[in-house]
């Protein structure tokens, strides 16, 4: 089908060199920092979207991603930034990421745990302002970085949802644009060792919800996932740390 979803590394060696060309939801932390480094490695043309959902870390997520810009050279005219703190209004009671009153889950990440970080409607909304940039620049994918760590609770990077929207993006572009989602299938530590070997610059990706930089606070459910990440990837983990996560990480016989 034409609006099949790219949704593993090895279909983007697959995508002709005349069609690389992509607007990337882009946060500032290591997946989309990890698929950003893939794509330019390989050659493609690629737009920077950037949201401010108004949650709690925004700001150290922000710096991190003018960071990456910086060290990618992707210049301005390449970067968007979109305020979408009214979504915060909307949905912020009990949201851990956005409800000041909600205490950010820690240790390693329980279904219950996790549950609270869910921000309804997040992925749609981005890929959504994704799909109108790259239309209206002329761009073939929106890319997101959405990868099977986060398939369990988030129900907006299931691989379903994912081949919905590239087909719902593909028919409301009047067929010009497709989802790009080639970490899909990935845990999160596989997005690492991707990540690894294009090089991409961990140590200026943020992921915290809690710390303030430079350190990541190692409590968080996001710090002991990111820990546990390098640790699987055998890659070394460049974050510093207030706190050691790896108290937290599980056994590997659990
Ligand atoms: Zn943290």
């Amino acid at each position: 089908m034409e609006w099949t979803i790219c949704e593993r590394p090895a279909e983007v060696y697959d995508i002709e060199p005349t069609q690389r060309s992509a607007v990337v939801l882009s946060s500032g932390g290591l997946d989309s920092s990890s698929l950003i480094s893939m794509l330019l490695n390989l050659g493609w043309d690629l737009t920077l979207i950037h949201f401010d959902y108004g949650s709690t870390h925004h700001e150290a997520e922000y710096h991190a991603f003018l960071r990456l810009v910086e060290h990618f050279g992707i210049e301005k005219e390449r970067v968007y930034v979109v305020d979408l703190s009214s979504l915060k209004r909307l949905v912020s009671k009990g949201v851990a990421l956005l409800d000041d009153q909600v205490d950010v889950p820690e240790g390693y990440y329980t279904e219950e745990s996790m549950r609270q970080t869910v921000v309804p409607g997040r992925n749609t909304v981005m890929i959504s302002y994704g799909l109108a940039l790259a239309e209206s620049l002329g761009k073939k994918f929106v890319a997101i970085a959405a990868h099977e760590g986060d398939h369990f609770i988030y129900p907006d990077c299931r691989i379903d949802y994912l081949r919905y929207m590239s087909q719902t993006i593909f028919l409301a572009s009047d067929r010009k644009v497709k989802l790009l989602a080639p970490f899909a299938h990935l845990a999160k530590w596989e997005v690492v060792s991707v990540g690894n070997r294009f090089n991409c610059p961990f140590e200026l990706t943020w992921s915290c919800y809690k710390g303030e930089p430079p350190k990541h606070c190692g409590t968080c459910g996001t710090c002991v996932e990111r820990a546990e990440a390098f640790q699987k990837a055998g890659v070394e983990d460049p974050t510093i740390y207030d706190k050691d996560p790896c108290s937290f990480l599980r056994n590997k016989e659990d």
